[in-house]
């Protein structure tokens, strides 16, 4: 399962960080997830609760913020919000616009307590 190994790597970092903060606890890790990176947020959310369950990180909340994908209007300039994956231009209906984002797959924050 591809969101278990992407869940698995996210705690990974969480501990690196938790090394900066000795005797800190981690509560929340938030994660952005793009439109267009593949990942399940559901399955990833099932997949981190599976490994936090039990381990030395619990209790750790998962909080995450579905990115939407962006397309870039070359001749505008201007970058907008892909809804209902129309990819035209909102503002000159240019339907040959860029990639400007929703392939995110960012660890976003991290909530410590002392
Ligand atoms: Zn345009």
């Amino acid at each position: 399962m591809h969101e278990l190994s992407i869940a698995d790597s996210i705690l990974d970092s969480v501990r690196q960080e938790a090394q900066k903060h000795p005797g800190a606890h981690v509560t929340k890790v938030g994660v952005r997830i793009g439109a267009l990176s593949g990942v399940e947020p559901e399955a990833l959310s099932f997949g981190f609760s599976a490994l936090v369950k039990g381990s030395d990180l619990e209790p750790l909340a998962l909080e995450i913020e579905a990115v939407p994908r962006r397309q870039r209007c070359p001749a505008c300039d201007i970058t907008f919000t892909v809804t209902e994956d129309n990819l035209a231009c909102p503002r000159c209906a240019n339907g040959e616009t860029l990639l400007a984002g929703g392939e995110e797959l960012d660890l976003a924050y991290l909530e410590v307590e002392d």
